[in-house]
């Protein structure tokens, strides 16, 4: 059985003062949440003080990109023991605007991940296809790409996530459908079998990402291979982000509960 992971992907938003007061709301609607897990991802320059904010709730506190070296001369990087030590305790990698716009590739990703997981956080590895790359057919074989630079030796099964984020539905108001999603999701579960072992597979969260809001988040978490979500835009608003998760413990965690999951 597969607990639904729900995280909020802050990106670049929230001054700290902000990100306490978001935060310190989550905490208060979320404190008696079962059967779903739950992040947020705030910037680096408030992830110590809402890890702080944090501590006794089950809000997890995850960093929005880590650096594969632990330290030295890398000016502006932020590293996974870092990221540790001022509380994260999750790391997105392969987010499709680091691959998009910073030049984040399938071999840079798996590095971050493996650094990730060796420095004790858990790893959310994003993949999916843009629009063309769908209009042209190659959806599994650029998620096959992406999962291949991120799957290498030295991974802890157990501490990895992946986030199908398909690039066209990011923040785009356009969400994949159930049947499009799941449909990626089982190839993605049917890749790690082959990689990690069949059970080791069926333990690892998929999460959807791509304009997800309270309107659509429970067809897509009723899907067997939909574990959870990356939530962008709707994360940086109490009132919505509580309805997503409150969304991923429904049908899903119930679908689960009965073994179909
Ligand atoms: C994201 O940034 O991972 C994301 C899915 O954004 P949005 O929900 O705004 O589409």
């Amino acid at each position: 059985m597969r607990t639904p992971f729900v995280v909020g992907n802050w990106k670049l938003n929230k001054t700290i003062s902000d990100a306490l007061a978001l935060v310190t709301e989550l905490k208060n609607q979320l404190a008696a949440i079962k059967g779903v897990a739950v992040g947020v991802a705030p910037p680096f320059t408030a992830i110590a003080a809402v890890a702080k904010r944090l501590e006794g709730s089950p809000i997890a506190t995850c960093a929005q990109d880590c650096y594969w070296e632990a330290n030295g001369a890398w000016t502006g990087e932020v590293s996974a023991p870092l990221l540790a030590d001022a509380g994260a305790t999750w790391a997105i990698v392969g987010h499709s605007e680091r691959r998009q716009y910073f030049g984040d590739t399938n071999e840079g990703v798996g590095k971050k991940a493996r650094a990730a997981i060796a420095a004790g956080l858990g790893a959310i590895v994003c993949v999916g296809e843009s629009l063309a790359e769908r209009d042209g057919g190659k959806t599994l074989e650029v998620v096959d790409a992406q999962l291949a630079g991120a799957l290498g030796a030295g991974l802890d099964a157990g501490k990895l996530v992946i986030a199908y984020e398909p690039v066209w539905a990011i923040g785009t108001g356009r969400t994949a459908t159930p049947a499009q999603a799941q449909e990626v999701h089982a190839h993605i579960r049917k890749r790690l079998g082959e990689k990690l072992g069949a059970a080791a597979a069926a333990g690892i969260r998929i999460q959807y990402g791509g304009s997800v809001k309270p309107q659509n988040a429970e067809a897509l978490m009723a899907e067997p291979d939909i574990d959870g979500a990356l939530v962008g835009g709707a994360s940086l608003e109490a009132g919505d982000f509580v309805a997503i998760v409150k969304a991923a413990r429904g049908p899903s965690a119930l679908a689960h509960a009965k073994g179909l999951g």
